[in-house]
């Protein structure tokens, strides 16, 4: 009897929600890194904010974080998402 149930099915592209796009205002590519930084002003200090960023906007981002005193750390994305198994085959 809900029409709107058997609507709802797959229709077009949904939310990117697994999309890892850079964080950068009107670039669309894909993010290769992930910049964490924090404002003291109203983040605790073990807070982290992320923002992503292409190869090209990497550089551009972390200076801008960096010349308000907020960036903390740059690290490849995909690569620390984890606990990366490092311990190797001994
Ligand atoms: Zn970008």
């Amino acid at each position: 009897m809900n029409l709107l149930d058997s609507l709802s099915g797959p229709a077009g592209p949904g939310p990117d929600e697994g999309a890892a796009v850079c964080s950068r205002r009107g670039c669309r590519a894909d993010a290769a890194w992930r910049l964490l930084w924090n404002n003291p002003r109203i983040h605790t200090p073990e807070r982290r904010k992320t923002w992503l960023a292409c190869t090209d906007h990497c550089g551009w981002l972390e200076d801008y974080l960096r010349e308000r005193s907020l960036w903390r750390e740059t690290l490849p994305l995909g690569a620390g998402d984890g606990p990366v198994d490092a311990e190797g085959s001994r």
